[in-house]
């Protein structure tokens, strides 16, 4: 691994409701240059057209520094606040580096949900438009024979979650041999307990050359010490763990001593959740049904979803909730990473997140590419303690919910 060096960007608090994100502060491998547009990095001129086409007109801080060592074949561990593009930097950098004229899969994405690896299909499709690219989300809960079919007739890009991988990869319908680039995205998610069995089981069937990327918004020490089992000389672009949580999400916690009362003070929010769109968090899928249930029967409009929910009902609940038919979605962490839908301003930690990590990510549905966000939690007096941590970890600010919350969304 090459010396750590910082570079420094002056912090820029500008006015206007979009934060630009180029005032953040990385910790650099040296050499990492920061390229300001994406016509100088030796983008292939008819993906360039797709990438302007879907409406990005210049790089963020994170893609200005990471793009070109991954184009460039590099082994990339690659962290930055949520929603400032790490995701749409995965699905440009694929698809600048397949090659269109052979039909075999050269780029595997591995993500934790079904619901980002789909999402991640989808924005590889659109920036890849006039590249032709084919790409096939590989996730469970979708039909095996459909699998087959596309996979057999042949793509360039596999967005998928570890379990469906790893079967079509056993079964020989997912062929290993000319994949030159690994992408776990939420790659801390990847490599913790749940899935580092799985990832690994993948891993060795990959050709030895493979170039090896990780993305998160949070990367703890843990999982940075086990890299080197897997990764060659990669290059670094970390954000310190004071400058994650981004200054257009506004947290604050609202004191309700007990649990029974948090029920009352959501009703009471009701209002300000349908300002625009709004994501409320519990830690089990039972409190997730439980919530849903109490909130239609005091007649409040919410959708809901969660990991046991057969896969056409959370397909058709994501699509509602994307188009902003529904506008309140009751979830659990499944929700938590990545899931990227523009319109959300306000998320509700029903419950506290069982972990640090957890918490950034699930704030991170709000404030999408600078929008603004507001996150509120729900704290018991035996929940203080935690809040305090959270807060002191990422050296943040979690003030009481003012009365005027909703002028703030
Ligand atoms: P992350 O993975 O870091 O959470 P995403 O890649 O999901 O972020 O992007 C968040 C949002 O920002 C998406 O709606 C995406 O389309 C948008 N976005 C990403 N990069 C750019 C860019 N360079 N210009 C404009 N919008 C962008
Ligand atoms: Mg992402």
């Amino acid at each position: 691994m090459a010396a750590a060096g910082t570079s420094v960007i002056p912090r820029n608090r500008g006015g206007g409701s979009r934060v630009d994100d180029t005032n953040i502060v990385f910790e650099t491998s040296h050499g990492v240059d920061v390229i300001g547009s994406f016509d100088k990095m030796g983008i292939r001129d008819d993906l360039l057209r797709g990438i302007y086409q879907y409406g990005f007109e210049k790089p963020s801080a994170i893609q200005q520094r990471a793009v070109l060592p991954i184009i460039n074949g590099r082994d990339v561990i690659a962290q930055a606040q949520s929603g400032t593009g790490k995701t749409s930097m995965i699905a440009l950098t694929v698809c600048q580096m397949i090659d269109t004229s052979s039909r075999e899969v050269q780029a595997l994405i591995v993500s934790p949900t079904r619901e980002l690896a789909m999402q991640t299909e989808k924005v590889i499709l659109a920036i890849g438009n006039y590249i032709n690219v084919q790409a096939h989300a590989c996730v469970g809960g979708k039909s095996i024979g459909e699998d087959i079919r596309k996979l057999e007739h042949g793509v360039h890009v596999v967005s998928g979650t570890p379990g469906r991988v790893c079967d079509m990869i056993k079964r020989r319908t997912l062929r290993t041999r000319a994949i030159k680039l690994l992408v776990l995205d939420e790659s801390d998610e990847m490599l913790s307990k749940g899935f580092k069995d799985q990832i690994y089981d993948v891993y060795r069937y990959l050709p030895p050359e493979l170039q090896v990327c990780l993305i998160s918004a949070t990367l703890p020490h843990e999982i940075l010490e086990m890299t080197s089992k897997f990764m060659t000389d990669p290059v670094r672009i970390l954000v310190k763990r004071d400058e994650l949580t981004l200054e257009g999400i506004k947290q604050f916690f609202v004191a309700v001593e007990k649990e029974e009362w948090k029920f009352d003070t959501l009703c009471d929010l009701y209002d300000t959740l349908t300002i625009t769109q709004a994501v409320i968090f519990c830690n089990t899928k039972r409190k997730v049904d439980w919530l849903t249930e109490k909130m239609r029967s005091n007649n409040f409009t919410v959708s809901s979803m969660h990991g046991d929910m057969p896969q056409k009902e959370r397909d058709a609940i994501m699509a509602e909730f994307k188009s902003g038919a529904t506008r309140v979605l009751i979830t659990t962490d499944v929700w938590a990473r990545g899931l990227d839908v523009q319109q959300v301003s306000l998320v509700i930690n029903y419950d506290l997140p069982n972990n640090r990590e957890l918490y950034i990510h699930r704030i991170g549905r709000s404030g999408r590419f600078g929008r603004k966000g507001v996150a509120i939690n729900f704290v018991r007096s035996d929940d203080i303690r935690i809040l305090r941590d959270i807060e002191q970890y990422y050296s943040t600010q979690i003030d009481e919910m003012p009365m005027n919350v909703a002028d703030l969304i």
